[in-house]
């Protein structure tokens, strides 16, 4: 666990032990939580695993489904959630689960557990996953480093070099290269992380093949009676460092794709990555213009009535990997952490 993520669990801790996150709830959960799920399958069991933040398991998913009833929540769509966010109405606090990317694992395990708990879903889909066209980079950075021992880059906009025999050492070097590689163009960062790929003999487009739904599997889901299927751009891209036109086509190209395919129109969508870096008010503008209902960011909060007037500005919180335990999640959807994290601001949409 990085340095950041441990302090972050210790917190977490801290404030469930302290019956804070309880005695608060009533206060600070708000209306209610849109969650984030990515990845969800068996224990990995392996030591170097970046990307394990962005997958649970699936017995996880069941104890955090359980966990949200027995504390009162109720189990809604997103369609839902945001119509309770207008009309401000509603005494019981909802979830409402969202899954980004279009993993493969999200119809055979997650589904299932869905299904024993009658939770509905939105699968936020990125057209290129399903195509093919499209590279996980992050994840094929992790087999890279994974094969190699060594890893030199040089380039003329990006030198890096770091040894990787250990786990500890492919981390910091994961850690080191992953920020680096999210905040420069997208150009060069894809043509790095193919040189990467290519010395340590990593097949990138069968890496999607193996881990993403493609339409027919995305068909499947679709015609579920839980699943609805929202937009998550054509290419994945970080939106703010997107060109305006571009910016645009990649929302409204993934709705069009999505509705070509498979004959709905996706209400909702979910911003690349998420974060302040790679969404902010221009994108939040357009995803409203071009008429979404609503749009999810990774900024972390629960949703109060003051999320209404930003529909297309809407935090969520992460079921991440490390924190895969019933009461560091109560206390993660108590709103407590979340309110200290945005220092008492309970909505922030800038
Ligand atoms: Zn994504």
């Amino acid at each position: 666990m990085s340095t950041r993520h441990s302090v972050f669990a210790a917190a977490l801790d801290a404030i469930g032990k302290s019956g804070l996150g309880n005695l608060l709830a009533p206060l600070t959960r708000g209306l209610g939580v849109i969650l984030t799920l990515h990845r969800v399958r068996g224990p990995s069991g392996r030591g170097f695993s970046p990307n394990n933040i962005l997958e649970i398991t699936p017995d996880f998913l069941d104890v955090a489904l359980a966990c949200l009833k027995s504390l009162g929540y109720e189990l809604v769509t997103l369609t839902e959630a945001v119509a309770r966010l207008r009309t401000g109405r509603g005494r019981t606090p909802f979830a409402a689960l969202t899954f980004d990317d279009g993993y493969r694992d999200n119809l055979t395990e997650a589904l299932p557990v869905l299904e024993h708990h009658s939770a509905p879903m939105t699968l936020f889909v990125t057209p290129g996953f399903a195509e093919r066209s499209t590279r996980l980079w992050w994840i094929e950075l992790e087999e890279a480093l994974r094969r190699l021992e060594h890893v030199r880059i040089e380039r003329a906009e990006f030198s890096f070099e770091a040894l990787a025999r250990s786990d500890d050492e492919k981390a910091r070097a994961f850690e080191a290269l992953y920020w680096r590689l999210r905040d420069m163009p997208e150009v060069g960062r894809l043509a790095i992380v193919s040189g990467l790929s290519e010395e340590a003999g990593v097949n990138i487009y069968a890496l999607v093949d193996r881990l993403c739904l493609d339409w027919d599997g995305v068909a499947q889901m679709a015609r579920h009676p839980l699943v609805a299927i929202g937009a998550h751009t054509l290419t994945h891209p970080v939106l703010a460092r997107c060109d305006e036109a571009r910016m645009r086509d990649e929302m409204a190209g993934s709705r069009e794709a999505i509705r070509r395919r498979l004959g709905v129109t996706p209400a909702h969508l979910s911003y690349p990555f998420g974060d302040r870096q790679s969404a902010g008010l221009r994108e939040f503008e357009t995803a409203a213009e071009l008429g979404f209902a609503g749009a999810v960011t990774t900024r972390p909060g629960v949703l109060f009535s003051a999320h209404a007037r930003h529909l297309h500005a809407l935090p969520r919180i992460s079921m991440n990997g490390l924190f895969q335990d019933a009461r560091l999640f109560e206390t993660l959807v108590s709103g407590v952490p979340t309110l200290i994290w945005n220092r008492g601001r309970r909505c922030d949409a800038a």
